[in-house]
């Protein structure tokens, strides 16, 4: 069942994105050869441009980290835009995996996909079994078919299509614009100025909401590891295995920042959900373990933070 990486020609799908970067970082450390094609030369949503573009470059492993993504104000204001590209994206490297004779083909889902009510810790069996979340229901929909998708081509051509779902990620390549990032580059970016200000932290809502986190090198390391140890229909979550307090996380990235101002709350914003963490206990039966802990991780993301903000 194992599948060999080495020697192949392994397209990483949006390696201008926060995992596709850590999807190449991981690679190149490894005896394969990396394509990757620009957004100008070839736009995913384009079927027959991208049958095209595959038939030329032919590679033999093919892993989806191209998608539209963004937070719950884009979500909500650009519903068409989040269903149809995504799965447009989706069909049209799947149709050219398959027509093209791709072995190995990885597509990353997301935890968006879960039932707003799934039981926690979100197993790989909750999915399908209740109304999704209303602010990503386009994008998560477009999600659930990628996966369904992968799905009918193992079951109507035999074909070696596998998918994930990363929990909530982070690190270098993020996007950290204040409004519609999620809430890693956001304190990273709010602890940021306000050590520069001498200023407080202002964190949204209660602050005891709960998340899983994970750094996207771990995100790349795991993919890599399905890529090579796991060809199954059902779909694998990729997480850490463990949550934290908002309120923790704010202290956790002002430690690491090294700001100790006080923490004031906006109870005007949202909290969520009380809790999402997802079992990843079928990727850790698979051998595999997350190797960057939270704090490093921070301390990681945050380098890369101030190098792009120079
Ligand atoms: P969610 O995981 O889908 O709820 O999305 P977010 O990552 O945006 O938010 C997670 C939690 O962090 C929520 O309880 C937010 O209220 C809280 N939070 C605290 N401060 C911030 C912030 O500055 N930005 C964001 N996005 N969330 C924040």
């Amino acid at each position: 069942m194992a599948y060999d990486l080495t020697g192949k020609r392994v397209w990483i799908a949006g390696h201008r994105g926060m995992v596709g970067q850590a999807l190449v970082r991981a690679l190149q450390g490894e005896d394969c050869r990396i394509l990757t094609v620009e957004r100008a030369q070839l736009d995913l949503r384009d079927r027959d441009a991208v049958c095209a573009w595959m038939a030329q470059a032919r590679p033999q492993a093919v892993i989806i980290a191209a998608a539209k993504v963004g937070g719950i104000l884009a979500n909500t204001s650009f519903p068409v835009d989040f269903l149809l590209d995504n799965l447009a994206i989706e069909t049209s490297i799947m149709a050219g995996a398959h027509a093209c004779g791709v072995e190995k083909l990885l597509f990353l889902a997301s935890s968006a996909v879960y039932p707003r009510l799934a039981p926690q810790p979100m197993a790989e069996e909750a999915l399908l079994t209740g109304p999704l979340e209303p602010t990503h229901e386009a994008y998560a929909i477009a999600k659930i078919a990628g996966i369904k998708l992968t799905q009918a081509f193992r079951q109507q051509y035999g074909a070696d299509f596998i998918a994930c779902l990363p929990t909530n990620l982070y690190g270098p390549g993020d996007r950290y614009d204040p409004a519609g990032s999620h809430v890693m580059p956001a304190l990273i970016r709010k602890v940021h100025q306000a050590r520069q200000e001498g200023s407080d932290v202002v964190v949204w809502g209660s602050g005891t909401p709960r998340r899983e986190f994970l750094h996207v090198d771990d995100c790349a390391d795991a993919c890599l590891h399905l890529m090579r140890s796991y060809s199954g229909a059902a779909p694998v979550n990729v997480g850490s295995g463990e949550d934290i307090s908002i309120l923790d996380l704010t202290r956790l990235v002002m430690q690491v920042i090294g700001h100790d101002g006080a923490i004031v709350h906006d109870h005007s914003k949202p909290d969520g959900p009380p809790r999402k963490l997802m079992d990843s206990s079928r990727l850790t039966n698979l051998g595999w373990r997350p190797k960057v802990a939270l704090a490093a991780g921070i301390a990681d993301a945050y380098r890369a933070f101030l190098q792009a903000n120079r």
